[in-house]
């Protein structure tokens, strides 16, 4: 009956969409490394690919970003099919005839299927709302123009955050720009990072399964637009070995009862209660979480003091090296007091990594987790026994270490669920065994386009 009902609806948004000229329809998952896959359809199967949905194997979710690598496991082998299903809510046109949605799978009798990572989200998601708690999530993403084969783009004309960045890449800037509002992706700023050729774009504030589906169409319009001009974006933490890396940032705030936790509250930085305790449960889990958030063979490289990446297990007010950066509310902040952390790159999985800091948040709040006292230096000017004082350790970059931490986390895998940590650790494990061996250089340069799309 709901599949009847359905059908007049699809061919009432059919005929707008081809109105609007679109002809060919995009749907995208996100695997468990990172990895964006797509199906397309002719616009008139619309209906079809939202339900029953589009097959496919559950390898899918053990796809290895070497471009061949398959991690079979028990529930992820060559027996077995699944259903990707695209959310037509989510729905974006993105120009030239195509237009975009984002998936989750599905078994065959419609039960949402426990390996699925924008399903992991959607169940934080109302987890939190069954505990009376709203978010909100605004994503950063950092890349690195390169040229189509991945080989480095003159950087004569550059500074840190400089203006000559804009102009070398003025028509890539305005393009992007142009086809982010033409898609309604809510774009706060655009501008060169510090690395040659880096950028930056950031999204504004959404619930989180929405501002994660926005990280993957940005990232389809940034890819498309850098072709138009004969590049590339690279997503790798590390796209040049001993060079800049770039994150992929993630501020979250939480409401109870539509007031916010992160301001007016006489804890620490003006927090609440339960928002300190939010605080802490994302501190004290990053170690086992790590896996999640920067848990690639090249996460290790950028995951150092001095890179802005909070290579430092600690919190601290507008603090650029600490894992977790508080930012208070006012005026300066018209989104209100966030948290954002800083360990994620742009390897992984961002419902996962979402999920993850979420879930976190919600078990810190659920214990009534105490917050340390803040960092409000650069760690790296404490000396060693001060840090130890303070508690405040340099977190791993050992990619081995990390996953072991992930693999044996009670608390992550009751965020995410068994199927999904289990298939994060093969894939990952994966690279580490085939590629753990390789120089700096060689690795930087063999994954530089690996997640790039
Ligand atoms: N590129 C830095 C990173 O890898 C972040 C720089 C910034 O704070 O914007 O995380
Ligand atoms: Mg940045």
């Amino acid at each position: 009956m709901a599949a009847m009902a359905a059908k007049p609806l699809a061919a009432a948004a059919i005929a707008q969409l081809e109105a609007d000229g679109v002809a060919t329809l995009i749907g995208t998952v996100v695997n468990p490394a990172g990895l964006i896959h797509a199906k397309t359809v002719p616009l008139r199967r619309m209906g079809s690919f939202a339900d029953p949905g589009l097959g496919a194997s559950p390898v899918w979710h053990v796809f290895a970003i070497d471009q061949a690598g398959i991690v079979f496991g028990e529930t992820t082998g060559v027996v077995g099919d699944q259903r990707i299903r695209i959310d037509l809510g989510a729905l974006r046109i993105l120009g030239d005839g195509l237009a975009w949605a984002p998936g989750s799978f599905f078994d065959q009798d419609g039960a949402p299927d426990p390996h699925c990572t924008r399903g992991a989200l959607r169940r934080v998601e109302d987890r939190l709302a069954e505990a009376g708690i709203g978010a909100l999530v605004g994503h950063e993403i950092e890349f690195v123009l390169v040229g189509a084969d991945g080989a480095p783009l003159p950087g004569h004309l550059w500074a840190q955050y400089g203006l000559a960045g804009v102009l070398e890449h003025e028509g890539f800037v305005r393009d992007v720009t142009a086809a982010a509002t033409a898609s309604s992706v809510a774009v706060e700023q655009f501008h060169p990072e510090y690395g040659v050729n880096q950028f930056e774009i950031s999204l504004a504030p959404q619930p989180p399964v929405a501002a994660a589906d926005q990280v993957t169409l940005m990232r389809i319009i940034i890819g498309r637009i850098a072709r138009k001009y004969g590049m590339r974006a690279s997503l790798s933490p590390v796209p040049f070995a001993g060079s800049v890396g770039s994150g992929a940032h993630q501020h979250f705030s939480l409401t109870r009862d539509e007031v916010p936790l992160f301001s007016g509250g006489d804890g620490p930085a003006g927090m609440t209660a339960e928002g300190a305790s939010a605080v802490a449960g994302v501190l004290t889990g990053l170690p086992a979480a790590q896996g999640v958030l920067s848990g690639s063979i090249l996460s290790g490289s950028r995951m150092q003091p001095g890179h802005w990446s909070g290579a430092y297990a600690c919190w601290g007010t507008e603090n650029r090296e600490a894992a977790v950066r508080f930012l208070t509310g006012g005026d300066a902040n018209p989104y209100g007091a966030n948290v954002e952390v800083k360990v994620i790159d742009p390897s992984a999985n961002t419902y996962l990594a979402t999920a993850t800091i979420l879930g976190l948040a919600l078990d810190g709040i659920d214990r009534g987790l105490a917050l340390p006292g803040e960092v409000a230096v650069d760690p790296s000017s404490l000396t060693d026994a001060a840090r130890a004082e303070a508690g405040v350790s340099v977190l791993s970059n050992d990619q081995s270490a990390v996953l072991d931490a992930l693999d044996g986390s009670a608390a992550m895998r009751g965020i995410l669920g068994d199927p999904v940590v289990d298939a994060v650790v093969a894939v990952r494990r994966y690279e580490e065994h085939n590629y753990g061996q390789l120089s700096p250089d060689a690795l930087s340069e063999k994954f530089r386009l690996a997640w790039s799309v």
